[in-house]
């Protein structure tokens, strides 16, 4: 059995849940997950269609983005994972996709108003949305230059708290504690701009969630008292 054998699978299994929650087509989108301890993060190869993936086909790189094991190149976002997480010290695993919905709040560089209580449920602010690049980050080293936007697009807000980013003009990014919640992540972000948009159809003039319903909604689930599912 292979050095990396475990962390190969568990990011298969995490990539073969884009297509099965519909968060993208063909060979769009990528998940991986990080081994701190070993210092190497696996991810999707670039391009490879997830009905012809194999969990021998996730490659595994180090923090430099040299493939350690693998014969496929890695995912062409490898570098945005990379600058992720070194920035955020607490994340364990990243999804990229371009579900519709989502992408289509990226598309108008719009940051993601809190509408409702499932926003709420999970994060009590807007989700944010980078700045469009300018053309010098896109020209030179764009992947990494992707990472650092969304860096820079959390100075003043907690990658604990706030587990999802719209990339204005691409898609969106998703993470977690490991792979797992990032998808969960990913699922969700796309499901909250699609109520958001069908929200806005409805009413152009709906106000953000007043502060008592969105406090209520997010601390029973994620404040010291909260009392939301099982322990
Ligand atoms: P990769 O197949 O290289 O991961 O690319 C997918 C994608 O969605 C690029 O943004």
């Amino acid at each position: 059995m292979g050095k990396y054998e475990d962390l190969k699978e568990r990011v298969y299994v995490a990539n073969m849940q884009i297509p099965a929650h519909r968060l993208a087509v063909f060979t769009w989108g990528n998940v991986s997950a990080i081994d701190r301890e070993r210092g190497v993060m696996a991810i999707k190869p670039s391009g490879v269609p997830y009905d012809k993936l194999t969990p021998a086909d996730i490659v595994v790189t180090d923090m430099d983005g040299k493939v350690v094991d693998g014969t496929l190149r890695p995912s062409s976002d490898t570098n945005t994972h990379l600058v992720l997480y070194k920035a955020f010290e607490e994340i364990g695993g990243i999804i990229h996709t371009h579900s519709t919905y989502a992408t289509a709040w990226s598309q108008a560089c719009r940051p993601l108003p809190i509408y409702g209580t499932t926003h709420a449920d999970h994060l009590a602010v807007d989700i944010p949305c980078t700045a469009v690049m300018r053309d010098d980050q896109i020209e030179n080293d764009y992947e990494t230059e992707t990472g650092n936007q969304i860096v820079e697009t959390f100075a003043n807000l907690s990658p604990h708290e706030v587990e999802m980013v719209l990339v204005a003009c691409h898609g969106p990014f998703a993470w977690g504690k490991d792979e797992s919640k990032a998808v969960y992540n990913g699922v969700v972000l796309e499901e909250v701009a699609k109520m958001a948009i069908l929200t806005e159809q409805l009413n152009p003039e709906t106000p953000r969630l007043k502060k008592t319903l969105c406090d209520k909604h997010y601390l029973r689930k994620h404040g010291k008292n909260a009392y939301y599912g099982q322990n």
